[in-house]
């Protein structure tokens, strides 16, 4: 029932509507005109306002032929990463792709297609279904910034599906929580070949620091990463100040708090211990850090109902899958926060933010048949 020639075609037509973080509006404009041809009632929340965008996240209620059960929410992510401007798709054996100077921007255009045409096929046959709560959101790929502004007053789905990972034969339950840590460290500048004596480099209190830190895989469920480093003025002069970007990430938020914490301790150790006295005064190197948990942890249960419903329609469909831990956050990270219990499932997405990103429409057609056994299933089973 689920027609993979109009779910292309309609992907298609959405990958090119340029729709980069905080510019999501030609696309979701479409989006709301589609939803209100089936009959949904549609609205945009402020989420736009907190983050400096030109649309907020575009909600949809389509009602539901069965009043008495409870609603069914679906998610993806509206916006895409760059080089994502001016995409131009194609398709050759069953395979989407760019052409090879920008990103597809399947992610998560797939996911948002998918629930189009799972809300049009529960539509046009007239299947039983209940209320439909769609968030289409804003800013996933800068920080998750639609999904953490949603309002969780506006559902009321008890679960639902998030469509923003790779393969449909994975359906994704926990993804870790993550910190990241502006830091600045101050030495003390001074001319290194006439009195290098009379400066601290900031630059040997990181190595100093880095030396000491458990940095890369932790543990089978903890990672941390010093991703970005700037500093110092010029060749001749002892580096007054180093800018680091550094991020850890874990399944398990005690975890995450006790890797962050070593970090910021070997940054102000590594600093209180530089000091020097110049003209009887004595000077010092200090570190400032600012530390952002940028979302929560989400541990969806394998006995969680949304879980069984999955696993029960993809055997309904003779679909293989398997559960899955994720390295990364995503929307449903939030979303299960506020108290949707969401599950991730694949849309065929591959190679992911590199201009080789493609997308398999058998897998893409397959991904939509689970969601819609599943909101069958959630149902009949009311
Ligand atoms: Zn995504």
């Amino acid at each position: 029932m689920i027609q993979e020639e109009r779910m292309t075609r309609h992907l298609m037509d959405i990958i090119q509507i340029d729709s980069p973080s905080r510019k999501e509006k030609d696309v979701a404009l479409k989006l709301e005109e589609e939803m209100k041809d089936l009959g949904a009632h549609c609205f945009y929340d402020n989420a736009g306002d907190k983050v400096g965008g030109n649309i907020g996240n575009l909600i949809v209620k389509l009602p539901g032929t069965k009043k008495d059960i409870p609603p069914f929410f679906l998610c993806s992510h509206m916006d895409t990463v760059s080089p994502g401007e001016g995409i131009k798709p194609s398709v050759e054996d069953g395979v989407m792709r760019s052409d090879g100077t920008t990103i597809l921007g399947s992610d998560d255009k797939s996911g948002v297609s998918i629930i189009v045409e799972v809300l049009r096929t529960l539509k046009e046959n007239n299947t039983p279904h209940p209320d439909i709560e769609v968030a289409f959101t804003i800013c996933e790929e800068i920080g998750l910034l639609g999904a953490k502004f949603l309002d969780p007053s506006s559902f009321k789905s008890p679960y639902g599906i998030v469509l923003d990972s790779s393969t449909p034969e994975r359906l994704v339950l926990r993804c870790p929580c993550s910190d990241i840590m502006d830091v600045k460290i101050h030495g003390v500048e001074a001319h290194s070949g006439l009195c290098p004596e009379n400066g601290i480099s900031a630059l040997e209190i990181l190595s100093d620091a880095i030396s000491k830190m458990k940095l890369g895989r932790i543990d089978h469920e903890t990672t941390a990463n010093i991703g970005k480093v700037k500093g110092g003025s010029a060749i001749n002069i002892v580096p007054g100040l180093v800018e680091v970007k550094a991020e850890a990430r874990s399944h398990d938020e005690g975890k995450l708090d006790a890797q962050t914490q070593h970090m910021r301790d070997c940054f102000l150790e590594a600093a209180k211990s530089r000091e020097l006295l110049l003209d009887g005064e004595r000077l010092g190197a200090r570190a400032e850090i600012e530390i952002e948990r940028v979302y929560p942890v989400m541990n969806v249960s394998p006995q969680a109902t949304v879980t069984k419903l999955v696993l029960e329609a993809s055997s309904n469909l003779d679909h293989d899958i398997q559960l899955h831990t994720s390295g990364g956050g995503c929307d449903a990270n939030f979303i299960n926060e506020k108290g949707i219990e969401c599950v991730n499932l694949g849309t065929g997405m591959y190679e992911l933010h590199t201009v080789n990103e493609y997308l398999l429409l058998d897998e893409f057609r397959r991904s939509a048949e689970i969601v819609l056994e599943t909101i069958k299933l959630h149902s009949e089973k009311n």
